[in-house]
């Protein structure tokens, strides 16, 4: 493909985009395709001779679209909001296009050079204890920063790898058999999914407590580590949640992190979803304590207008996972090389994630970031409490960070499953369920670029039809 064809197309696919977006609200979110539906639509093997975009795009068209689910769809209360916006689109575009390496400093240098900034800045807008910066106010590097890793997943890995070489350091090779990793049973799977990789035999998620709206107890957490402690093993790696993926439950951090001093663990923060909102003076509150963590996380492609992939990980020492993740021995590192990202991750290869939290952190500026995270909040408390007024609907935790989980209550007590699959059966809004203490609950998370209180109002309407058809057929079957 030639400039000048590149040009043509690509003005056209920005056509299509912007299109796309002004109709996405239309679309039925969720994608009805049965399982298979795309094989028997697509040739079997890739063409020999090239085809013309025009071809390419009318596959996307007819046959791809139908296979979509649209997070972008405001009316997408699913999971956690993926945001996407178009100042983020531009950094992508630009940094697809630009298509240069950035694991070695000298593959590019603005490349981590941007990213170290570009983190330092977003550190600063969420009100960061300064341990986390990379650059201190003398100008110069110092021993921790930021780094974009692509998921709060490999996040938690790489931590956890950190974590192990700082306390492997000087032990002896088989202690690692000994080594113990925890987080409550209400922080994410990646968790146990960093142990399995990891090879970490102990992985003690502990049974946070209802009664705390399902944060982990502090009390529960040192008797766990009291009795591996008196059995031999070696406490090394606790993980605390600010907003968990179930029902946005908030650990006790100033907490975690006393007891992850005293028993010298590496102490990271998840909070992938919430994390952002720690640029907000009203949400201070939930973060006390962060000065005392070796590692603090939050995904931009959450909740901060950067399309997905956008893993920000602040560490207050690198020096634990370049041990961990550098292929050549620290003494042979080159000097003024401090910041080969290629040692703070687990692939080589990374693309130039930070241009397009460049252009977000640029466009929109701290206050308009702080207007849209308010604006979903309130939203958030708009739902919750439409929930609260109408007494066929009950709250199960407090609803947080624009999240809500709630039940239908009927006569058969499955009411809640079937009214998360019919709101879904419609198409016109999307939404998912969770269990808490063996109870299913249907989960309104708010967060989409695009959703208004119309949206939120109009999911309502369409929660509330749905409850009125499964209570009168539960009534009459009972
Ligand atoms: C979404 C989420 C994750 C996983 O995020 P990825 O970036 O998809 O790996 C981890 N922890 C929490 C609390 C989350 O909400």
């Amino acid at each position: 493909m030639g400039i000048e064809a590149y040009r043509k197309a690509a003005k056209d696919l920005i056509d299509w985009i912007c299109d796309y977006y002004a109709r996405v609200e239309k679309l039925p979110v969720r994608s009805e395709v049965e399982p298979g539906y795309l094989p028997p639509l697509m040739p079997r093997k890739a063409p020999d001779a090239p085809e013309g975009v025009e071809a390419v795009m009318s596959d996307i068209k007819s046959k791809i679209l139908p296979g979509l689910t649209h997070w972008q769809s405001p009316n997408f209360f699913a999971f956690f909001p993926a945001n996407s916006s178009f100042p983020a689109m531009l950094g992508d575009m630009l940094s697809g296009a630009l298509s240069v390496m950035g694991f070695l400093w000298s593959g590019s240098p603005a490349a981590t050079e941007l990213e170290t900034i570009v983190l330092d800045w977003l550190a600063k807008l969420l009100n960061l204890p300064s341990c986390f910066l990379a650059y201190g106010p003398d100008g110069n590097l110092g021993r921790g920063g930021g780094v974009i890793q692509g998921t709060a997943s490999e996040t938690v890995l790489v931590a956890l790898l950190a974590a192990q070489a700082r306390v492997m350091a000087e032990r002896p090779a088989e202690d690692r058999q000994r080594l113990v990793c925890y987080s409550s049973n209400q922080a994410h799977s990646s968790i146990k999914k960093a142990c399995m990789v990891a090879g970490t035999t102990h992985c003690r998620l502990i049974l946070a407590r209802p009664e705390l709206d399902y944060a982990l107890d502090p009390a529960d957490l040192s008797a766990a580590i009291d009795k591996d402690i008196a059995s031999g093993l070696i406490p090394f790696y606790l993980v605390g949640t600010i907003g968990s993926t179930s029902s946005c439950a908030v650990d006790p951090i100033a907490d975690l992190a006393a007891i992850a001093r005293k028993h010298s663990m590496w102490f990271h923060i998840d909070a992938a979803f919430a994390g952002v909102t720690a640029m907000l003076p009203e949400m201070q509150h939930y973060f006390a304590g962060l000065e005392l963590a070796d590692s603090f996380n939050t995904n931009a492609h959450k909740w901060l207008l950067t399309n997905f992939d956008c893993s920000c990980m602040w560490v207050q020492d690198a020096e634990p996972l370049k041990a961990a993740l550098s292929l050549m021995p620290a003494f042979l590192r080159a000097k003024g090389n401090a910041y080969d990202f290629k040692d703070w991750q687990i692939p080589l290869g990374r693309r130039f994630r930070s241009l397009k939290l460049f252009f977000v952190l640029r466009m929109y500026g701290k206050h308009k970031l702080q207007q849209y995270l308010r604006h979903h909040i309130a939203l958030g408390e708009l739902f919750a409490g439409l929930v609260r007024k109408d007494n066929r609907f009950e709250i199960v935790t407090p609803p947080r960070f624009a999240l809500t989980c709630f039940v239908l209550k009927g006569p058969l007590g499955n009411e809640t499953a079937a009214l998360v699959d019919a709101v879904n059966q419609s198409g016109r809004a999307f939404m998912i369920s969770t269990e808490l203490s063996g109870q299913t609950v249907a989960r309104f998370a708010i967060g989409g670029a695009q959703t208004q209180q119309r949206h939120v109002r109009a999911a309502w309407q369409l929660i509330c039809e749905a409850a009125d058809g499964l209570l009168a057929t539960a009534r009459a079957e009972t």
